[in-house]
């Protein structure tokens, strides 16, 4: 365990120097609770937030504590209403800090995201003025190849039968590129280089989180 832990730290460092020249931030955290202190320090009072889905954040528990503070939250996940999640979702991507997870990030510091209605990818590409991602090591992989094969076996199955889609990998754990109305694969985005220097900042946490 110690040894994993260690190389996980190794990879992390790595994929740290790798986000720089890409003109993206990356911060080492070692475990869930330092990663929720190191966003809640990142986000000023007044500011507004919004996020996508994300397990990840929900297991490091950042939102509750966002909600104790003088901050304004826009979320689409607290509303029943699909038109006023999609409002939500519209006004989110004018947030001054978008939070989100990465379905898969490349040693050589790709961001690789999968998503279904695609306000998280959109958000990641353009709109708030800050992106916070937090990604746990399990999210770490070899080169792009690697990104999408994860994404097709641990990310989109498993998020498929959490979100109770009606897909072909909700009913046989197994991807088969379907074309349905309940697909959440209608955008895979790779995000290799930022335009706005240190817009993106990307927490990296030794410890497995999320999809
Ligand atoms: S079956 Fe469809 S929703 Fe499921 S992983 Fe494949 S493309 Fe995505």
């Amino acid at each position: 365990m110690k040894s994993k832990k260690t190389a996980n730290k190794l990879q992390i460092d790595t994929v740290i120097k790798n986000l720089e020249k890409r003109n993206m931030k990356g911060y080492y955290c070692e475990d869930k609770e330092a990663a929720c202190q190191l966003v809640l320090s990142m986000i000023e009072d007044k500011s507004t937030i919004s996020w996508g889905g994300s397990v990840t954040l929900n297991t490091i528990g950042v939102k509750d504590r966002l909600a104790e503070r003088d901050v304004k939250i826009i979320d689409p996940y607290t509303t029943t209403d699909r038109a006023e999640s999609i409002e939500r979702r519209r006004q989110g991507l004018l947030s001054d800090y978008f939070l989100m997870s990465a379905n898969a990030i490349t040693m050589d510091g790709e961001l690789v995201n999968v998503d279904g209605t695609s306000n998280r990818v959109a958000g990641l590409c353009f709109g708030p003025k800050n992106v916070i991602v937090v990604a746990g090591a399990n999210k770490l992989v070899k080169g792009l190849d690697d990104a999408l094969a994860r994404i097709k076996v641990n990310a989109a199955v498993p998020n498929s039968v959490r979100l109770k889609r009606n897909t072909p990998c909700a009913i046989t754990g197994v991807c088969n590129d379907c074309l349905t109305k309940g697909c959440i694969c209608c955008n895979i985005v790779t995000t290799r280089y930022s335009g706005i220097q240190d817009r993106i900042h990307v927490i990296l946490v030794n410890e497995d989180l999320g999809y």
